[in-house]
C-alpha cells in the first residue's frame, strides 16, 4: 500500500504544451501573468516555454525565469545543444530534455540507431550538467517504446545525473493497465524521481496519471483545463482532486485556486472551457433537476461529494423543463416574491412549458411568469426610445441611448471597444443611480448563418442579489440592451 505522506510534484505545462493548443498563441506578458497565477497556486515546477520556438518566447521565458517565483522554471529543449544554450540564456533552472525513444521516431523521425540516440542523449545529459542545470530527461513516445530500452535509458540517464526521468505518452495511446505496468517496471531501477506526461486521445489522461502514480511516479505533468496538442494533456484540477479525494495523496497545489485560474487561462487562452468539463466547468455545480435541488437544501451531501468551495466556486440551481416545487419557491424567495402552494405549482409549470420549449428561464422570466400568475402589473422603471449604435474600420465603436427612467428623459452616449460594448456602457451611463455590475454576459447563436437569432444571456449583481435576464433577435446589440433593460428593470424594482 502506497504511503498517504508521499511528496508529489506538480509539473505544470500550460504554457508549453498548452500553448501548443491549435489556435492559442500567448505575449510574453500574458504568460508572466499565467506563470505567477501557477507560481500561486503551489505548482512545483512551470514549464515556461521552448526556448529555440522564438525571439518571443525567449523574451516571455525570460521574463518568468527573472520574477523571482518560487516554482522551478524550466524550457523545453531537444537534445541538441543549441537548444540548450538558448535555454541557458533565458537563465532557466532546468531543462526538459526530450529525447524521443522509440524506434518509430529513432529510425524515421531522426533516422538513427537506438545507440546513437542513447549517445546523443547522454551527452546533452553532461553538457546540462555541465552547465549546473536540472535535468528532467522526457522520453518522447515513451509509451511506444520498447520497455528494455526504456530501462537502460534510466540507468544510463540516471549515472549521468539526472535529475527526473519522465515517460510521455505522447500520442495518448495507453490505458491505465498498461501505464501502471510500465512504471511498475520503471519504479525499482533507480532511485531518480519518475514522471508522467499523458494526452488525452482516448480521454483518459487522467486515468492513465493516476496509475502511473500508483506505480510510482512521482512528478505529475499537467495543464490548467487539460490544454495542449489534439485533444490536450491531463488536466491539473483533475489529477489534482482525483489524488487527493480518490487517493488521499495531496500535492501543494491549494485547491480553492483552482477554479480562479481556469478562468484566467480560459480568459487569457481564449479556449472556453466545455459546461460539463469536470471539477472546473460551469456546470460542475450547476443543478437543475427538482430531485437535486430538494435534496441539497436539506443535505448538500445527497448530491454533492465535492463541495464547490473546495475548488473555488460556488453552487447554483437553474430553472428549466426538470424544475421541482422547491427550487422555484426558492428562486421567487430570492426575489421576494411570496406565493402559495397552488401559485407555485402553477408557477412551476409555465417554467416547465418555458423549458420543453429548449428556453433558458432566467430570474427576469421567472419574475414576469410569477406576476401574470399572480394578476399583478410590473412596473418598468426604464424604458427603451431610441438606440443609435456605430461601428466601422474608421470609427471608435460609439453609441448614444435615449430613456425614460421614472418618466423622466435621459440620454447619454458611450464608446467603448465594439458597439455591443459602447451601447451596454450607454445604458450604465443613464443608470448611474441604479447600483449594479454586469458580471456575466453570453451569446448564443440560435441558428447558423449571418442572420441567425441570437440569444444574448447576462448575469447582474446588485448589493447581494444576482440577477439573470437575456434578450433575443437578430441584432446583437439589440438583444444585448433588452438584457440589460429587463435585468435593471428587476433590479429597480427591488430597491427601497
Ligand atoms: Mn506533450
Amino acid at each position: 500500500m502506497l504511503s498517504e505522506k508521499r511528496e508529489m510534484l506538480v509539473l505544470d505545462t500550460t504554457l508549453r504544451d498548452g500553448e501548443q493548443t491549435p489556435g492559442v498563441s500567448l505575449t510574453p506578458p500574458e504568460k508572466l501573468e499565467i506563470a505567477k497565477a501557477l507560481d500561486d497556486l503551489g505548482v512545483d515546477i512551470i514549464e515556461a516555454g521552448s526556448a529555440i520556438t522564438s525571439e518571443g518566447e525567449r523574451e516571455g521565458i525570460k521574463c518568468i525565469a527573472s520574477e523571482g517565483l518560487r516554482a522551478e522554471i524550466a524550457s523545453y529543449s531537444r537534445i541538441i545543444q543549441g537548444d540548450i544554450n538558448l535555454a541557458m540564456k533565458c537563465d532557466v533552472d532546468s531543462i526538459f530534455l526530450v529525447s524521443p525513444t522509440s524506434d518509430l521516431h529513432i529510425r524515421y523521425k531522426l533516422g538513427m540507431e537506438r545507440d546513437e540516440l542513447l549517445e546523443k542523449t547522454l551527452e546533452s545529459i553532461q553538457y546540462c550538467k555541465d552547465h549546473g542545470l536540472v535535468v528532467d530527461l522526457c522520453c518522447e513516445d515513451g509509451s511506444r517504446t520498447d520497455i528494455d530500452f526504456l530501462e537502460k535509458l534510466l540507468l544510463s540517464a540516471s549515472e549521468q545525473g539526472i535529475d527526473r526521468f519522465t515517460v510521455a505518452d505522447t500520442v495518448g495511446i495507453m490505458t491505465p493497465e498498461k501505464t501502471g505496468a510500465v512504471f511498475s517496471k520503471l519504479s525499482g531501477v533507480s532511485g531518480i524521481p519518475l514522471g508522467v506526461h499523458c494526452h488525452d486521445d482516448l480521454g483518459l489522461a487522467t486515468a492513465n496519471t493516476l496509475a502511473a502514480v500508483l506505480n510510482g511516479a512521482e512528478v505529475v505533468n499537467v495543464t490548467v483545463n487539460g490544454l495542449g496538442e489534439r485533444a490536450g494533456n491531463a488536466p491539473m484540477e483533475e489529477v489534482v482532486m482525483a489524488l487527493s479525494l480518490g487517493y488521499g495523496i495531496e500535492t501543494r497545489i491549494q485547491k480553492e485556486k483552482l477554479g480562479p485560474v481556469s478562468d484566467l487561462v480560459e480568459k487569457i487562452c481564449g479556449i472556453p472551457v466545455p459546461p460539463n468539463k469536470a471539477i472546473v466547468g460551469e456546470n460542475a455545480f450547476t443543478h437543475e433537476a427538482g430531485i437535486h435541488v430538494d435534496g441539497i437544501l436539506k443535505k448538500p451531501e445527497t448530491y454533492e461529494a465535492i463541495k464547490p468551495e473546495l475548488v473555488g466556486r460556488r453552487r447554483s440551481f437553474v430553472l428549466g423543463k426538470h424544475v421541482g416545487l422547491k427550487s422555484v419557491e426558492k428562486a421567487l424567495g430570492e426575489l421576494d416574491i411570496k406565493v402559495n402552494d397552488e401559485t407555485i405549482r402553477e408557477i412551476s409549470n409555465k417554467v416547465k412549458y418555458m423549458g420543453d420549449k429548449g428556453k433558458k428561464v432566467t430570474s427576469t422570466d421567472l419574475e414576469v411568469i410569477a406576476r401574470s400568475v399572480l394578476g399583478e402589473d410590473m412596473e418598468h422603471a426604464l424604458y427603451l426610445d431610441e438606440l443609435v449604435a456605430v461601428a466601422g474600420n474608421k470609427i471608435t465603436p460609439t453609441a448614444s441611448v435615449k430613456v425614460k427612467i421614472n418618466g423622466n428623459e435621459v440620454v447619454e452616449s458611450a464608446v467603448g471597444t465594439g458597439p455591443v460594448d459602447a451601447a451596454i456602457n450607454a445604458i450604465r451611463n443613464a443608470t448611474r443611480d441604479i447600483p449594479f455590475e454586469l458580471v456575466e454576459y453570453h451569446v448564443d447563436s440560435i441558428s447558423g448563418g449571418t442572420e441567425a437569432v441570437v440569444q444574448v444571456s447576462i448575469k447582474l449583481k446588485s448589493r447581494d442579489r444576482i440577477i439573470t435576464a437575456s434578450g433575443a433577435g437578430a441584432d446583437i446589440v439589440l438583444a444585448s440592451v433588452d438584457a440589460m433593460i429587463a435585468g435593471i428593470n428587476s433590479i429597480a424594482r427591488r430597491l427601497d
